[in-house]
């Protein structure tokens, strides 16, 4: 008997029709023979909804309370799935992040999983039930509930496929699988057979929210096989594993893009030793994680100095940076909400020339301006205008021969 863990995303639990589907194929699952784990997401958008109706409420809702608040909307689709379940005249038992033994740290909105405890699972599994956790959630040590970050059941549900040494981690959404680019906004897209840790783990950190970085990265180190595949029909999906295949050289696998991101500019700095560990230590203090940096070449001893946030920490990082700037004796601090990151990624680019230079050429000809360009052995990174992105991710599929099979 095998132990699978499978996870079902929002748009797959988004009405009760889809959760009484969605229970059909876990059914089918236990009947093959299989002891079951799912992981649920919150109902279709519920997690938006809920953080819009807090803002109603209080425009900076505490942390400790909203993540109570989020938390719910995982806990109303588990049991309804349960129930669903139920209805079909299986044993099924729900549980929360909680009771399913899921400790994580007090980072609240994106708390880490520190150890799984899964007692109450395996009794739950040794009485015969599938057993269904809310995704999404944990507990501190001091009792308060957190959440992982958005898109975070991915990450529930590969850790508890480790913990509990399951055979696969199934991860069901709204597309086929993985693709070479978000296939809703490139129909030329192609569907990935499989895909190594390091390149999925390098696009999904790059905006490919089809799967959760953490997820990734925690399939990583505990080898744990992945399958990405529809909820809505049987075809094969995309494995994500450690043996990547060696034919692959030589080639772009695949493009992520991102819009959330902010850009801070420090004008006028003093180049001086110091300087930057004054701007990005108390960032790094506030929890702000800090992406692209970029420092101009000086003239005259005087440099600008600029960095990239995730959009929803622009606000906290600019009420940091500007007293800094002008304690440092810089010129002013500004900043654009208005950007995007586009990148293509491959370990065949590895010591590879040419990449960079085709995809500076093929957002020129699109009249795309660039305006900070990062890199790192297996990507290449450009942040561009927000409402280019889709002409970019279109024109660099085609340029890299994306939707053509690699021998
Ligand atoms: P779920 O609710 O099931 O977790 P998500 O919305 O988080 O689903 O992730 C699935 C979405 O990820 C798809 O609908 C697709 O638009 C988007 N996506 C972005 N990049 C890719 C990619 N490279 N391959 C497949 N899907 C992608
Ligand atoms: N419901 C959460 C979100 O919308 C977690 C998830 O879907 O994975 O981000
Ligand atoms: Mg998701």
């Amino acid at each position: 008997m095998a132990l699978i863990v499978q996870k079902y995303g929002g748009s797959s639990v988004a009405d009760a029709e889809k959760i009484k589907n969605v229970a059909r194929r876990i059914a089918e699952t236990q009947k093959k023979g299989n002891e079951v784990i799912v992981v649920v997401s919150a109902m279709g958008d519920t997690t938006d909804e809920l953080i819009q109706l807090a803002k109603q409420i209080n425009p900076k809702p505490e942390e400790r309370e909203l993540d109570v608040l989020l938390s719910t909307g995982e806990i109303v689709s588990s049991t309804l799935l349960a129930m669903a379940l139920h209805g079909l005249g299986y044993e099924a038992v729900s549980l929360s992040g909680a009771q399913a033994g899921i400790e994580t740290d007090a980072s609240y909105s994106k708390a880490r999983i520190l150890r799984i405890e899964p007692k109450r699972i395996v009794k739950e599994l040794e009485k015969g039930n599938i057993v269904i956790v809310a995704g999404f959630q944990g507990i501190t040590s001091d009792k308060d509930i957190t959440t992982l970050g958005r898109g975070g059941s991915d990450t529930t549900a590969v850790a508890l496929a480790a913990s509990l040494k399951a055979k696969i981690c199934q991860i069901y959404t709204d597309v086929e699988g993985v693709y070479t680019a978000d296939p809703r906004l490139v129909p030329e897209a192609r569907k990935l057979d499989e895909i190594g840790y390091e390149e999925m783990l390098e696009l999904a950190t790059l905006g490919a929210k089809v799967m959760h970085s953490r997820a990734v990265e925690l399939g990583q180190i505990y080898n744990m096989p992945i399958l990405v595949a529809s909820s809505f029909s049987d075809k094969p999906g995309t494995i994500i594993h450690g043996g990547t295949e060696m034919e692959v050289r030589n080639r772009v696998r695949g493009i992520a893009h991102d819009t959330n991101v902010a850009k801070v500019t420090v004008v006028g700095v003093p180049d001086r030793p110091g300087i930057a560990s004054a701007i990005f230590e108390p960032l790094s203090k506030a929890n702000i994680s800090v992406d692209t940096v970029v420092q101009n070449a000086s003239i005259n001893n005087i440099t600008d100095l600029t960095f990239t946030v995730a959009r929803g920490d622009l606000e906290k990082a600019m009420s940091l940076a500007k007293p800094i700037a002008k304690s440092i004796g810089a010129k002013e601090c500004v900043s654009d909400s208005t950007l995007a990151k586009v990148s293509i990624v491959g370990t065949g680019m590895q010591n590879v020339p040419g990449y960079a230079a085709t995809m500076f050429r093929t957002l020129y000809e699109q009249g795309i301006n660039i305006q900070l360009i990062t890199t790192s052995e297996i990507r290449i990174t450009c942040i561009i205008a927000e409402d280019r992105v889709k002409d970019a991710i279109k024109a660099l599929h085609k340029a890299f021969e994306l939707e053509k099979a690699s021998i």
